[in-house]
């Protein structure tokens, strides 16, 4: 069942390219595999999918550590507390949800030299409420300035969760301010070139203004558990 949507998914993405002139292979896909078992990601990996994205710190190492044969490369996307920094420095190639200098000084500093450069998306409160996480837009182009000056850090671009909306143009204007905000960090000299943005439900929008790497998760696994399969 999960390879089948995870080819079905992967489909989708190919057709979204050509639809949107997008180049061939310019969107990745991740699929995030938060409250599913270690189970469900090794049906994935038998699909060949070898990106996975995780929320829960704590959930993520002890999956991270049951799969440590098999080469996945790991992508922390949730918020992030900073009694958890040291988790995901130490176990993950990406992490797309700094929101705070403090943040990432500490990721900079926990991460061992000795470990490729951890990638680094900033996360960007793109519909502005004030109860989300993300930084606000006026405030990107400094936390960017910042994390790229860190060496075990690798600035990446940025990352958004948009107010959800079911009107295909309302889901489009929010990607397409981050996409002018990435433009903007490009223009002040900042080697970006990542977009994380597009979920199961708003996808096809996040492809049609330049997303680079779609977040994918019911589509691939199925609804997740309410209550937490496993306990964050
Ligand atoms: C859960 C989650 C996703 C995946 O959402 P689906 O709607 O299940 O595809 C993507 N990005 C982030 C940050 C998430 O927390």
């Amino acid at each position: 069942m999960i390879q089948k949507r995870l080819q079905t998914v992967l489909q989708q993405i190919r057709d979204l390219e050509v639809k949107y002139q997008r180049p061939s292979h310019s969107v990745s896909l991740l699929a995030v595999s938060k409250q599913h078992p270690v189970e469900a990601i090794r049906e994935a990996l038998q699909a060949g999918q070898r990106c996975f994205g995780e929320n829960y710190a704590q959930e993520a190492v002890e999956k991270i550590d049951a799969l440590k044969e098999v080469s996945i490369e790991w992508h922390f996307i949730g918020p992030i507390q900073s009694n958890k920094t040291k988790l995901i420095a130490e176990h993950f190639a990406w992490v797309h949800s700094i929101d705070r200098e403090k943040i990432a000084r500490r990721l900079n500093e926990q991460r061992s030299s000795k470990l490729p450069p951890l990638h680094a998306c900033v996360e960007v409160n793109i519909s502005q409420e004030t109860s989300k996480s993300g930084v606000m837009p006026e405030a990107v182009l400094s936390l960017a300035k910042n994390i790229a000056l860190f060496p075990n850090l690798k600035l990446r671009g940025l990352m958004a969760i948009p107010e959800p909306s079911h009107d295909f143009e309302s889901q489009r204007r929010p990607f397409r301010a981050l996409a002018s905000l990435l433009q903007d960090l490009k223009r002040e000299g900042l080697a970006v070139d990542t977009l994380s943005m597009g979920m199961s439900d708003d996808c096809e929008a996040a492809i049609a203004e330049g997303a680079t790497i779609v977040r994918i998760g019911t589509a691939i696994f199925g609804p997740r558990n309410p209550r937490g399969l496993i306990n964050p």
